[in-house]
């Protein structure tokens, strides 16, 4: 049976994405907001009063009804019939699963007519991570979904929302309302800046409890339209959905005007001259110098994708003589630090000291942070605790430059950042009005290491096999280099496409995805500065490079005669030249990260094979495929590991043949050009054309993991060409 949606649903949706598309009112997929209304239930045909709230993940400017958990208003507040206490509260969570109703928002006949899940699938509710990892459905379905049941996983705060007896509940974490819940005296600036309208709920972990204490300062006080959650953020209500969102707006305004205000002048302290920011070219210049290693120290426990910002925010910080003080206090919104770690890593050097200076002097850094992270690890954890996750930081600070965050995901890893940005604001309101005093280290860590959280990271689905891994393919911008970034990218790979064609390298990166997968960049592998602005960034956009593929390549079909010494050099400079230039820089970068890495040539079967007029390419192709062993030799030691791929003949999409050189093949062989591809299938063993994408499989069955102790290895892919079998 098919209901129309209730007004409350289209109202809290409209309200969520206001609220959630303004950065001001709360950080990325921070907070959640809820509605209360009655529906009639299908199956006795009564009214049935029902609670719909954000469900875990997701973010609220972006929620859709599919995004909300739809519970039983009766059976949750029945709830507080069996709740054991406080110290056993992690277990009403599981308990929210026997107050749904219906089928909940993510799986159902909406997502059945787009194609997402089968009738049948829809049918029983199944969704969850087994299915996505059998691909059944993707990761992101998987991720709103709770293992068996249906809908989105009601979240943590659901509680707070169905015990609040008021319509409609918006909880938010904006960096205003922060400021005021970690100052140290952030009850009585609450009261001062809002009088009796907002309350003040001292810091507690989110939960049941929580819930329990926010309802009861609404019961006992009618005139208040929400509160102050100190170390965390804001809760608000109303009696409609206009009425929730303007006593939302009232407090983050309000807290914000207030900061403004009564806020003194300088709450990073005096400024320190020496870390004042580099000029913007500099500064780049110097993160991009900088970024492999603080990607191969973040990465040691495991491989993370980097992200670098110079955002006015972190510069003023790091210039502010209380930046040390006040970046060791760690943050404190609950979802700030379960992304940024406790502390960042923090350079103690000026922008203007030597390179070699500030590296060596981030390596003991980080050494020290992760024995100190072991510390605290060891000081908290107990029996039970989920074991430690990675010593390593989330973010580094290097004054002068900017701030490096980090994550399993470009996205994961530009949202800590992201975060890191939110609780320097929180921590500059704090400062400017007060004392910022962020939770104590004890509840910092029972948060870390909360069950709850623990359980979330293992419902994500099993990462790709290049998940973590940076791809830089030259040529990016057509036929085999574009199937490359592509495959690489669908394999979980963050992919720089360079190419001598900026404009088609701009197309095919934007038809691979948003730049959180695939950036571009106008690059000539003939020009060392080219090559290093290219790999520059890649260092500002993912943190460094470990897999490149040396595909860039022109070629000229002529007879020894009539090939010019032009032709002979330009062949030379871009693919014998130009590929010894990219593997110099790629080598490195990756020994610089100290992750290892791949370097692949896209060669051909010309390199082995004496091909008819072919003097300058032949030649070329097998200095490229000299290039594989001697540098599989050298790179070894590095675990760089060096391989080829000889690919003959692909024809569609080659931006090689529609240059000239398929009208030249196709005259050499006395075919028309258009039918140049099924020449080339009929003169193979398989009788098959080899495509682009067969080229790119190549590349990823060598870099992918299967193959992690082979090195110098060049694979055919021609269809069988007996003439061209390696010995
Ligand atoms: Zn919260």
């Amino acid at each position: 049976m098919v209901q129309d949606e209730p007004h409350e649903v289209a109202e809290l949706i409209g309200r969520s994405n206001r609220l959630g598309s303004d950065r001001r009112n709360t950080n990325y997929a921070g907070g959640n907001a809820s509605a209360k209304g009655t529906v009639t239930d299908p199956v006795t045909g009564e009214p049935v009063e029902l609670l719909w709230v954000k469900g875990s993940g997701g973010d609220l400017g972006t929620l859709t009804a599919d995004g909300l958990a739809v519970l039983r208003l009766d059976r949750l507040r029945a709830l507080t019939g069996v709740y054991p206490g406080v110290e056993r509260e992690d277990e009403m969570v599981a308990a929210f699963d026997y107050c749904r109703h219906g089928l909940g928002g993510v799986v159902g006949p909406a997502l059945a007519e787009r194609g997402v899940v089968g009738p049948a699938l829809a049918e029983r509710g199944v969704v969850g991570p087994a299915l996505a990892e059998r691909g059944v459905v993707g990761s992101g379905l998987a991720e709103r979904g709770t293992g068996e049941g249906f809908g989105p996983a009601p979240s943590i705060d659901t509680a707070m929302h169905g015990l609040v007896d008021a319509p409609h509940v918006d909880h938010l974490h904006p960096d205003s309302g922060i400021a005021f819940a970690t100052a140290a005296d952030g009850e009585a600036l609450t009261a001062n800046c809002f009088g009796g309208r907002v309350g003040w709920v001292p810091w507690r972990r989110p939960g049941f409890q929580l819930g329990l204490d926010i309802a009861e300062l609404h019961r006992a006080s009618p005139g208040m339209i929400g509160v102050v959650l100190g170390g965390h953020g804001i809760t608000a209500w109303g009696a409609t959905s206009r009425e929730c969102e303007a006593n939302s707006l009232e407090i983050i305004r309000g807290a914000q005007r207030y900061l403004d205000e009564h806020g003194t002048g300088a709450p990073f302290g005096t400024e320190i001259p020496g870390n004042k920011p580099l000029p913007a070219p500099q500064r780049r210049a110097r993160a991009a110098e900088l970024a492999p290693l603080l990607r191969g120290l973040a990465g040691t426990d495991q491989p993370q994708v980097g992200h670098y910002t110079d955002d006015d925010v972190v510069l003023d910080f790091l210039a502010g003589s209380e930046h040390p003080r006040l970046a060791a206090l760690g943050t404190s919104c609950p979802d700030h630090f379960l992304r940024t770690k406790v502390a960042p890593l923090v350079l103690d050097l000026p922008p203007a000291a030597p390179l070699a200076e500030a590296e060596a002097r981030l390596r003991e850094l980080h050494a020290a942070y992760r024995d100190a992270y072991r510390a605290y690890y060891g000081r908290h954890a107990t029996a039970d605790s989920p074991p430690m996750r990675g010593a390593d930081p989330a973010i580094v600070l290097v004054p002068g430059v900017g701030m490096f965050s980090f994550g399993a995901d470009k996205q994961t890893a530009r949202v800590a950042g992201e975060f890191y940005i939110n609780a320097i604001s929180v921590m500059r309101g704090a400062e400017s009005v007060s004392t910022y005093a962020p939770i104590g280290e004890s509840e910092k860590f029972r948060i870390e290491y909360w069950e709850l959280e623990e359980a979330k990271l293992r419902r994500r689905p099993r990462p790709k096999p290049l998940a973590a891994r940076v791809a830089l393919v030259t040529g990016a911008g057509s036929g085999i280099g574009r199937a490359t970034a592509r495959r690489l990218a669908a394999e979980g790979a963050c992919v720089v496409l360079a190419d001598r064609d900026g404009a088609a390298a701009g197309r095919a990166a934007a038809d691979i995805g948003p730049a959180d997968v695939a950036v571009d960049v106008t690059a000539d592998v003939t020009d060392e500065a080219s090559i290093a602005a290219a790999f520059a960034v890649a260092a500002l956009a993912f943190g460094g490079v470990d897999l490149v593929v040396n595909n860039a390549g022109l070629s000229v079909s002529k007879p020894l005669a009539d090939t010019t010494a032009a032709d002979w050099d330009t062949q030379h400079a871009v693919m014998a030249r130009g590929s010894f230039l990219v593997s110099r820089e790629a080598a490195r970068v990756m020994r610089a990260q100290g992750m290892g890495g791949d370097i692949v040539y896209i060669c051909s079967k010309n390199a082995v094979f004496a091909g008819p007029s072919n003097v300058a390419y032949g030649a070329a192709k097998a200095d490229q495929a000299h290039q594989v062993r001697l540098l599989a030799a050298e790179l070894g030691e590095s675990g760089i590991r060096v391989n080829g791929v000889n690919p003959d003949a692909v024809v569609r999409g080659s931006g090689i043949f529609a240059g000239g050189w398929g009208a030249q093949r196709a005259a050499v062989y006395g075919v028309p050009e258009t039918g140049l591809g099924a020449f080339y299938a009929q003169r193979t063993l398989l009788k098959r054309e080899v495509l682009p994408e067969h080229v790119a499989a190549a590349v990823f069955v060598l870099t992918a993991g299967e193959l992690p102790v082979t090195t110098g290895l060049h694979i055919p892919v021609d269809a069988g060409v007996a003439a061209a079998f390696l010995r």
